[in-house]
């Protein structure tokens, strides 16, 4: 069936890839990918051969147009290094174009790390908040932490190695209280979850620098207290109203 297949590939274990994916990679005509060397290795895995375009959503729009003619006859497979298209990697303004000219845009779901982070954390997950990479700049970072702090939600980060602890101690200042979770290198070998205090955590990782990648999620705020001598007036006033 013509159209743009959204595919989701493995953020490492390729075991983790679904057999619909491997149908959809298998029947496509063409193969939409960050990086031609990445995808050739995984169509290779899979047993299968296709033609391959590099695409990020800052390629020229001749590459779009070019896709989206692709898209018309044939189907056009789109995916990422690892894991879910357009989820902190390219693949939006494809979609929005797909849609603009009429063209089926079908989701072949699976793996994603922001999710599977959700998922191993131990935070609530109720209510999440995906908000991709933090600014690099100290400034920039504690804003964005500013700003989300507020939202009643588990806010999910992605981050890399070489700059965990700057972002740990960023949440440490900006929000502090919070529980932290740290899940570093899902599905790999060196798959761990840690949790707890962000001052902890920066001193843990200063000794043991993490390598790899990382999803940092951070505990919405607590539920306001009321301070315990406020808590006694209400308990007599509710007391005497009963009374009555
Ligand atoms: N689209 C991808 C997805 O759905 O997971 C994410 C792409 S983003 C460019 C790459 C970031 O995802 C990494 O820096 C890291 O934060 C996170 N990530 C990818 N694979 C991971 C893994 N196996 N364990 C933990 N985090 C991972």
């Amino acid at each position: 069936e013509p159209g743009l297949y959204i595919v989701a590939t493995p953020i490492g274990n390729l075991g983790d890839i679904t057999f619909r994916a491997v149908d959809v990679l298998k029947r496509c005509d063409l193969v939409a990918c960050e990086d031609t060397r990445v995808a050739g290795k995984l169509l290779k895995h899979i047993g299968a051969s296709k033609p391959l375009r590099r695409y990020d959503d800052h390629s020229a729009g001749r590459a779009r147009e070019e896709l989206v003619a692709a898209m018309r006859n044939g189907a056009v497979a789109l995916i990422s290094d690892a894991g879910t298209p357009l989820v902190s990697d390219p693949g939006y303004r494809l979609v929005v174009e797909a849609h603009n000219a009429g063209i089926a845009v079908v989701a072949v779901p699976g793996p994603c790390a922001a999710i599977a982070g959700l998922t191993v954390s131990g935070l609530p997950n109720d209510r999440f908040l995906f908000a991709g990479f933090l600014p690099t700049k100290d400034k920039a970072r504690c804003d964005v932490l500013a700003e989300l702090g507020p939202v009643p939600a588990t806010l999910v980060f992605y981050d890399t190695g070489p700059r965990l602890t700057k972002s740990l101690a960023a949440i440490a200042t900006t929000l502090p209280g919070r529980t932290v979770a740290v899940a570093r290198e899902l599905t790999k070998i060196h798959e761990e979850c840690r949790r707890g205090d962000p001052f902890e955590l920066v001193a843990h990782y200063e000794a043991h620098p993490p390598k790899g990648e990382i999803v940092l999620l951070v505990g919405p705020p607590l539920e306001a207290k009321v301070p315990a001598a406020d808590a006694e007036a209400l308990l007599v006033a509710a007391l005497a109203t009963q009374k009555t």
